[in-house]
């Protein structure tokens, strides 16, 4: 995966972990105070790593689609950007680059990523490894 992709989605998370314990922190004032601010101090301190490592540029961006959408990066599931749910054009969803370019889709400019194999692309993709671990999710062979 992109470096810089994977900075993203980290950020992302921490993001969202950040807000989860700063809402756990007025939820729970009396039980888990301690808890909760040694947390969210680790947390912030993660999230300055992050931001120290990604381009300036794309922390910016990051930042700018954040405030406008709430969330600057997307997963893509079967070709459509679930940022805005928008279909994207194919040859970016079946692109052998996808996770080690940044792409962002065309339409909210999220940054995207992809989470599983498009199902459209059946032409057998050289980069993924037979994976036992897919097999034994169906069970049986
Ligand atoms: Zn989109």
């Amino acid at each position: 995966m992109h470096p810089q992709l994977e900075l993203l989605i980290m950020l992302h998370d921490v993001d969202l972990l950040l807000k989860e314990l700063e809402n756990a922190n007025r939820a729970r004032q009396e039980s888990d105070f301690g808890f909760v601010i040694s947390r969210h101090e680790e947390v912030a301190a993660a999230k300055g790593q992050i931001e120290q490592q990604l381009d300036s540029d794309l922390l910016q961006e990051y930042r700018r689609l954040e405030t406008r959408y709430g969330r600057a990066v997307a997963p893509v599931v079967g070709g459509v950007c679930y940022g805005c749910f928008m279909r994207l054009p194919t040859d970016i969803s079946v692109s052998k680059q996808r996770n080690e370019e940044l792409f962002r889709c065309i339409n909210c400019g999220r940054y995207l990523y992809w989470v599983a194999k498009q199902p459209n692309s059946a032409t057998g993709d050289s980069q993924e490894a037979p994976s036992s671990r897919k097999r034994r999710r169906t069970g049986r062979s």
